[in-house]
């Protein structure tokens, strides 16, 4: 068979991963990056067993978690600090930071032959197999990745119908420089969300010098939700984290989480893949090892498959049930934080002691992504 050709839209954690893996198996690869630099939002990423996986089959597995903090606990706390949950991760999780989780995909990506352009939009998409760039030019393909993110308008330019459902939470992103005290702190091992009312404030270092924050509330939470951050607002909810509050200063976001659903993954010779195809509440730290576990699936469905149409139903059929799943779970957690306080936390107990809850909890974490056993096949993955 000759050399096949993929053109793929956006940089992110979707687009290097299918580049790398489509390299891998022969394809010539051109990512496009709107961007000038390949610069991440500041926040934090847990990676799961899954995700490492995905990134060992790659060989990016060893940038992304270089002296990044391996977590093994994650607790709950009140306002006033107390412990109400602990629970050790039962799989292997690190967190890192996104900028190094991308910059080790790139460079993953680059190794395996990949060409990755930035400042390069691209503005039109065919399901044909073609994609049009900012500059008018017109480039074919054997192959059309759409990997541009939640507001994907590739999607759109497809025809592809989104279900777009608003949730009612989002967070504030920031990162900040570690303190000897924490540092040292047993604390430092865990990744510990503080909850008052509907607000929370997750803490998770992701190396010896970098601290994650994300403060989370409901989009009508107007005052909380502001940027600057209004720390005395989040101090009064949250005493116990006063010094912490201080320090959040420099580049910090608001997202509010989204769930997006397509009716089908693909059209012709286009794939639809990432947040764009299924973005999710970030509650389960899932949504971009789904991406990058789907990226896996797509290069290694092309390889058993010549026929890119029938290549992309069958990649669909095979990854879409753990994504469904892990969509529901993460939206249904976003769900609780509307709760009342005593709801909520009963319904923490139960899911902590009942092991049909903690498994669908884990299933994705546990999973074993298509591409990173061989030999791979329609069997490799349990249906949802
Ligand atoms: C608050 C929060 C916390 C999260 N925490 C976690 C976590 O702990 N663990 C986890 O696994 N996931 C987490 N996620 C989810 C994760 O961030 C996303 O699932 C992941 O980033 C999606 O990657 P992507 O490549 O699909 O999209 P993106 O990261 O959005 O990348 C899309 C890229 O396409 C580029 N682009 C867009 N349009 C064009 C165009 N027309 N031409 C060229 N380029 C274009 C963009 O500039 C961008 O670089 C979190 C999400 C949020 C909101």
């Amino acid at each position: 068979m000759s050399v096949r050709h993929a053109e793929i839209v956006g940089a992110g954690l979707a687009g290097l991963t299918a580049a790398a893996a489509l390299c891998a198996r022969g394809w010539t690869v051109r990512v496009h990056e709107r961007a000038a630099e390949m610069r991440a939002v500041g926040s934090g990423l847990s990676i799961f067993e899954n995700g490492l996986r995905v990134l060992k089959a790659i060989g990016a597995e060893e940038d992304a978690i270089r002296q990044a903090r391996r977590g093994l606990e994650r607790e709950t706390r009140d306002a006033q600090g107390r412990t109400t949950s602990n629970v050790r991760y039962a799989t292997r999780m690190y967190e890192v930071t996104r900028e190094q989780v991308l910059a080790a995909l790139a460079n993953a990506a680059e190794r395996a032959g990949a060409e990755i352009v930035t400042s390069s939009e691209v503005v039109s998409v065919d399901k044909r197999g073609a994609i049009t760039l900012a500059t008018g030019a017109t480039i074919k393909a054997d192959l059309v990745i759409a990997a541009d993110g939640v507001h994907s308008r590739m999607r759109d330019r497809l025809g592809v119908p989104c279900h777009r459902k608003w949730l009612a939470d989002g967070a504030i992103r920031i990162m900040i420089p570690r303190t000897p005290a924490e540092v040292a702190s047993p604390d430092g091992a865990k990744n510990i969300e503080y909850w008052s009312g509907h607000r929370r404030v997750l803490v998770a270092a992701c190396s010896e010098t970098e601290l994650y924050v994300a403060l989370t509330t409901l989009d009508r939470d107007y005052a909380a939700k502001s940027i600057p951050i209004d720390k005395g607002l989040w101090k009064a909810s949250f005493p116990c984290l006063e010094g912490l509050i201080d320090r959040l200063d420099g580049d910090a976001r608001w997202d509010r989480f989204q769930v997006v659903k397509l009716p089908h993954w693909s059209r012709g010779r286009v794939a639809i893949l990432g947040d764009a195809a299924h973005a999710m509440a970030p509650n389960l730290g899932q949504g971009g090892a789904c991406a990058m576990m789907n990226a896996l699936g797509l290069a290694v469905a092309l390889d058993e498959e010549s026929n890119v149409p029938d290549a992309l139903n069958l990649w669909e059929r095979r990854e879409r049930p753990l994504t469904d799943h892990t969509q529901r779970l993460s939206t249904f957690y976003s769900a609780l934080t509307t709760w009342p306080g005593l709801a909520r936390s009963a319904a923490f107990a139960l899911i902590a002691r009942s092991s049909w809850l903690r498994a669908q909890y884990l299933r994705t974490a546990l999973c074993t992504p298509t591409g990173t056993v061989e030999p791979v096949g329609l069997k490799s993955r349990q249906p949802g």
